[in-house]
């Protein structure tokens, strides 16, 4: 029996702590694109959704590899702050991907709402603006800010978009995995290290904005 960690909040230090027992405690890590095929009792996906920045992306992406860990990037193509094809930006994409992870698409359903436009056709060329920035195809997806935009795109219509996995369809929440979200800075269910071994599959959403080295005052 290990003894359980003492919680170290949104600390970066703490996320690879985390990691590294999860390693320890015999889960493998995966892509979405690659989970189906990982033969272990103990799998945990990693998400990472890119909200606001790429802010703290890089640095999850080099603690991830160091470890021998691979994760899922959720990239937006209409965020405010950041665009995926700006120099640094795309320079970490770079990045993140020669480090062994995957990028997906961090659509926005109900952006076609707001600019009067239809909506399955928005996110489908969310996806092929997406795939023309990376020049390869994009498998995953998450929806950004589900449930809040009075959109009909679910993650039902995954197939539709020419996706095989999208974040919220249930195999991901509280269906085969364990579903656990640091949304609004908060982890709900409490975080992260106290769920580990007590569920065999664990799918992780994080958001780089919320951790810092040493304070928030590094990112809000
Ligand atoms: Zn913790
Ligand atoms: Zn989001």
């Amino acid at each position: 029996m290990t003894t359980p960690l003492d919680c170290g909040g949104f600390a970066v230090a703490h996320y690879r702590e985390i990691l590294e027992r999860a390693l320890e405690m015999g889960y493998a890590f995966s892509t979405f694109a690659d989970h189906a095929s990982v033969d272990s009792p103990r799998l945990l996906l990693m998400r990472h959704d890119l909200d606001l920045s790429m802010h703290n992306n890089l640095r999850f992406a080099r603690i991830e590899h160091e470890l021998g860990v691979r994760a899922t990037y959720f990239i937006r193509v209409h965020a405010k702050l950041y665009n995926p094809f700006e120099y640094h930006s795309y320079r970490s994409l770079q990045e993140i991907e020669s480090l062994g992870h995957e990028i997906g698409l961090h659509y926005e359903p109900g952006f076609a709402l707001a600019v009067g436009e239809d909506e399955a056709a928005m996110v489908r060329r969310e996806k092929r603006i997406l795939e023309t920035i990376l020049d390869h195809p994009v498998v995953s997806a998450s929806a950004h800010l589900p449930g809040k935009t009075g959109t009909t795109v679910t993650a039902q219509n995954k197939n539709d978009f020419g996706l095989e996995h999208e974040g919220y369809e249930p195999h991901f929440l509280n269906g085969e995995f364990k579903y656990l979200s640091d949304s609004n800075g908060r982890w709900r269910e409490g975080c992260l290290c106290e769920h580990l071994g007590a569920h065999d599959r664990l799918c992780v959403l994080t958001h780089g904005w919320w951790w810092f080295e040493n304070s928030p005052v590094e990112n809000y």
